[in-house]
């Protein structure tokens, strides 16, 4: 690495993220772990638009970690559902219990011991350490990864491990010589503010950064070389049909059938139509009076991996033989918004309640 960015990075970064950098974000300006912590783990996969609305309603209800350890999962999961990627909420739940059960209600302070707490990496744990107690660790996150590329022309594949490793090194030798704990936090907020608003995705905005005069991919024109990433494999497609069994209760409320998703694998843990693998298998399982069965136009979904096209098939009946379903409860449709259910399955149900992006 020349010396020249080793010596222009980290004051031109800390300058430019305090008079250009966001501000104001509710999350910002506090030293809390907790809230540093959760803004944290939302932000991962997730656009800053989103988290607006789910950060002030998750604080609201869990304003402290002895209230989120205390919480039972289903409320967590329902103020974490639309979200997406709900891993994130049981080990944050988990890591809740945790900082309570080992560590007396207090997060650890240094970026080493926290890494060892549920569903914080390496990344969040800088994050944290350096916005509340000032230490000198980096942030490394795909945003971050793009930026170092690009301004050290680094053209080593982000798809293999031994280039993250590399990576971690370049980004610790950027780290300022000896920071005063705003100057760790504004540095922190810099790398974060420089990859969103910036050196984006696709065109950056070079013309607005600061680093500019020592870029290397900006000096020779090749800011769309880097990063250098193999191709992921393309996502698998599938369909899933999802059996909408419907009841009036004995008071008059209109009741669906839930299932609880498995522990492992898409919508872990959610509370979802049971669903089938093919037509032929719902109508195995369903009642086929007919005229019962209402098909709903199919719904695309795209998670992380796989390409879904949900096909929902609704049956009201009067009565049903409950041997029949498979295990799973009767839920009234108003009193959803307490569980944790995938987004298209809540908009489905409720199509009055809010779309978020996420799975
Ligand atoms: Fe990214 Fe351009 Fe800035 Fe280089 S000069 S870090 S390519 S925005």
């Amino acid at each position: 690495m020349k010396a020249e960015i080793r010596r222009h990075f980290a004051p031109a970064l800390i300058a430019w993220q305090r008079q250009h950098g966001r501000h104001g974000l509710p999350w910002q300006g506090t030293r809390d772990p907790y809230r540093v912590w959760l803004s944290e783990i939302m932000l991962q996969q997730t656009q800053v638009s989103t988290v607006l609305d789910y950060y002030p309603r998750f604080l609201a209800r869990f304003p402290d970690v002895q209230t989120l350890a205390a919480a039972q999962p289903d409320e967590v999961m329902a103020l974490w559902s639309g979200l997406g990627y709900y891993s994130r909420a049981r080990n944050l739940h988990r890591c809740a219990q945790e900082v309570v059960s080992v560590h007396g209600g207090e997060f650890p302070r240094d970026a080493q011991t926290l890494e060892t707490l549920p569903g914080i990496g390496a990344s969040t744990a800088a994050a944290i350490a350096a916005f509340c107690h000032g230490e000198r660790v980096s942030i490394l996150d795909g945003n971050v990864r793009r930026v170092l590329a690009r301004l050290l022309a680094f053209g080593g594949d982000q798809a293999l491990p031994k280039v993250h490793r590399e990576m971690w090194d370049m980004a610790q030798a950027l780290l300022p010589e000896s920071p005063a704990h705003d100057d760790m936090a504004a540095y922190t907020q810099g790398l974060m503010d420089l990859g969103a608003t910036v050196c984006v995705r696709g065109q950056p905005r070079c013309v607005a950064c600061p680093m500019q005069s020592v870029c290397e991919a900006h000096c020779t024109g090749r800011t769309t070389d880097f990063p250098v990433k193999t191709k992921r494999v393309a996502r698998r497609f599938e369909r899933w049909w999802l059996w909408w069994a419907e009841r009036e209760s004995p008071h008059g409320e209109r009741e669906v059938w839930l299932v609880r998703r498995p522990e492992r694998g898409i919508w872990a843990g959610l509370y979802c139509l049971p669903v089938f693998d093919s037509e032929e298998a719902l109508l195995a399982t369903a009642n086929t009076e007919p005229g019962t069965l209402e098909f709903f136009p199919a719904m695309p979904h795209a998670l992380t991996h796989r390409e879904l096209l949900l096909h929902a098939v609704r049956q009201v009946l009067p009565a049903w033989d409950e041997a029949a379903l498979p295990a799973g409860q009767w839920v009234a449709i108003s009193a959803m918004g307490g569980l944790g259910l995938p987004a298209p399955v809540r908009q489905l149900l409720q199509p009055q309640a809010p779309l978020f992006a996420g799975q």
